[in-house]
């Protein structure tokens, strides 16, 4: 067996909720470590969005997926969390003291105070259209965005009717040569107001929508040309330098499904005093956790770890009473940024 890594909290997701769950968490001098099965911190927003502006983070109008993730890392720093990536969280055990013990796939092995599951929708994986040959032009076909720039001046075709693409739409229309929308019907799914942006779009004529199913694309020596969308009306050929299907993520819990918490319809059961699950000692924050009216929102997780956190200390020190303090007066925080 690998050397034991001993912390007071691992937290299993390193996704904007289990980042900022790090800075909650060392306000009360509870230190952590994290894990995650990507190689990178940031979750949905550095893996599916890092481009895309985000407007519900309060005091910033508008931030990037990638931004958001690069201030959140700025404000845990002076905690000092330690980062395993491409660590994937499989077995849980409860050791006699009361601790936790988690394997990782690759054999890692932690020992921890408690348990702190901030792992989103679990593993996400794209949804992939069904249309022939598609794996042959994989470099012309993506799923999220990280470059904006290899965009520019291209001809786009994106596929569906929910926010990632109505978003994209709006987004990439200013920097690129062509953009065609298209979804199966002329409804969609995404929200009022960019439903009505794209709308407006349209009919100003900057993009083109179309009410179809790509049932095919055309291209040659690996280089993807044109699509051909189905419509009523006959078989349209768009052409098409870079093909985006938005057609949602398939998610699935993973280990955390058998670490017998209980669940509700794929989600880890929390109570909204604690965000501790159905086991003293682990706790589910942000996208992975249910209860009523659950929102998931990035706002709503980082709320939860605030509460949560206050649960572990009392967990981890149930004779020490805890009073409230304020950042600005929090002796913790105070004394980690003067030590940097
Ligand atoms: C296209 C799109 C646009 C969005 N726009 C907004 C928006 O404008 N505003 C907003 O508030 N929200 C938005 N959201 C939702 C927002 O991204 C999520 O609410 C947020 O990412 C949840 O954060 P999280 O940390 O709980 O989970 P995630 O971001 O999903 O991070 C969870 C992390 O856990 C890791 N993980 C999972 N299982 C394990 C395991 N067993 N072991 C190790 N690691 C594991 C994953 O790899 C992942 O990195 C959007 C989502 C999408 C897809």
């Amino acid at each position: 067996m690998s050397k034991l890594i001993e912390t007071d909290a691992l937290i299993i997701g390193a996704g904007p909720v289990g980042l900022f769950a790090v800075f909650e968490l060392g306000l009360l001098n509870i230190n952590c470590h994290v894990i995650d099965i990507l190689d990178k911190p940031g979750g949905q927003c550095a893996q599916l969005y890092p481009e895309k502006p985000i407007y519900d983070i309060p005091a910033y109008p508008m931030i990037s997926g990638k931004d958001l993730t690069d201030k959140l890392l700025l404000q845990i720093k002076p905690f000092s969390p330690v980062f395993h990536f491409e660590e994937l969280a499989k077995d849980l055990k409860k050791n006699n003291d009361g601790t936790w013990h988690i394997s990782t796939k690759k054999g890692l092995n932690f020992h921890a105070k408690v348990i702190i599951i901030a792992a989103g929708g679990g593993s996400f994986e794209p949804k992939k259209p069904n249309i022939p040959n598609l794996e042959k032009y994989f470099d012309q076909v993506r799923y999220s965005i990280d470059q904006i720039d290899n965009f520019k001046n291209k001809d786009i075709v994106i596929l569906g009717g929910g926010d990632s693409a109505l978003d994209w739409t709006v987004q990439l229309n200013e920097i690129v040569k062509s953009l065609t929308l298209i979804h199966r019907r002329d409804v969609f799914r995404g929200s009022p107001a960019t439903v009505n942006k794209v709308m407006d779009l349209r009919d100003k004529g900057e993009i083109k929508f179309h009410v179809g199913q790509v049932k095919n694309i055309i291209g040659s020596n690996g280089i993807l040309d044109a699509v051909q969308c189905e419509k009523k009306e006959g078989i349209l050929e768009i052409p098409c330098d870079i093909l985006m299907p938005f057609f949602g993520l398939t998610m699935s819990l993973g280990p955390v499904e058998k670490w017998g918490l209980n669940l509700l319809e794929d989600r880890v059961s929390v109570s909204t005093e604690t965000y501790q699950t159905s086991v003293p000692g682990i706790y589910a924050v942000g996208d992975i956790n249910t209860y009523p009216g659950k929102l998931k929102l990035i706002l709503s997780g980082f709320h939860e770890t605030a509460l949560m956190a206050h649960a572990v200390f009392k967990y981890i020190n149930p004779e020490e009473r805890l009073t409230l303090q304020y950042t600005t007066t929090s002796s913790s925080l105070q004394k980690k940024l003067l030590a940097k």
